[in-house]
């Protein structure tokens, strides 16, 4: 491609992508409110040209919470895409491209999914450092349970026990979870890359942000949402297991206060 045209792609793209404001920083993830303008629209959505809503995507779920204008409030009941954000907001919806909008969340559901999303790190690397390196296969953040797949492993009663005991010790150690853009050469060398999926990334992928807990206790690099500190999960609590073949083993857990 001609080098003129890629940029000028480039830079469409990035002008289309919808700013992820929630990605600031962990403080980010506190905010409610926010501000924005519309960039598209279809018949039961519009995009936005930035946003506190989070996608689902990397296995946690999407936020809900209202888009309030001058004339109009609509609930968002789905939110979803990776560069532009959709809000599906219902048809007839009557918002233009270029409207100014207040955007708020579902304080009590996003919180949830930081405490839910910040516990699967947690036992995603005690699984790890605890039976033989398995590891993380798949994981749904949910604001009333979550679950997470591992491979190669089978949980025993004992083992159970033993994991959420040392996950409930570290959420009383409350630890500082923070976040930063690493290489990945320097990851790599805090960290073993099958612990950290850094194995899986495409070797294109040179930065990232990373998601630490304490002085590198654990890194993970993810898009997601979290808290400041561990002592903020609260109490984990071990719902059940699923065998689910070729050596994955489902676990499922819930947070104190957040049964359903
Ligand atoms: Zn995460």
């Amino acid at each position: 491609m001609h080098k003129q045209t890629f940029e000028k792609q480039t830079l469409l793209l990035n002008y289309m992508a919808s700013r992820k404001l929630y990605m600031d920083s962990i403080d980010s993830c506190y905010l409610k409110n926010f501000t924005a303008q519309v960039t598209a629209i279809d018949d039961n959505s519009v995009t936005l040209d930035q946003t506190l809503f989070y996608p689902l995507g990397g296995g946690q779920n999407w936020d809900t919470g209202t888009i309030t204008w001058d004339g109009g409030k609509l609930s968002v009941t789905e939110v979803r895409g990776r560069a532009d954000v959709q809000h599906y907001v219902g048809e007839d919806h009557g918002l233009s491209i270029g409207d100014s909008v207040e955007g708020k969340i579902d304080w009590n559901r996003r919180h949830a999914h930081m405490r839910m999303h910040t516990a699967q790190h947690l036992v995603s690397g005690l699984v790890y450092e605890l039976y033989d390196g398995a590891r993380t296969v798949g994981n749904q953040i949910h604001a009333d349970r979550s679950r997470i797949d591992f491979n190669p492993v089978k949980f025993s009663e004992e083992m159970i026990e033993d994991l959420f005991h040392k996950a409930n010790e570290m959420v009383e150690s409350n630890l500082d979870v923070t976040d930063c853009v690493m290489t990945r050469d320097e990851i790599n060398s805090i960290m073993p890359p099958e612990r950290t999926n850094m194995d899986l990334l495409p070797i294109s992928v040179k930065q990232l942000r990373i998601i630490r807990i304490g002085d590198n206790v654990d890194l993970c690099p993810c898009a997601g949402t979290h808290v400041r500190a561990l002592g903020e999960i609260g109490e984990m609590e071990f719902l059940g297991k699923k065998n689910k073949g070729k050596g994955t083993t489902r676990i499922s857990y819930t947070l104190e206060g957040c049964e359903s």
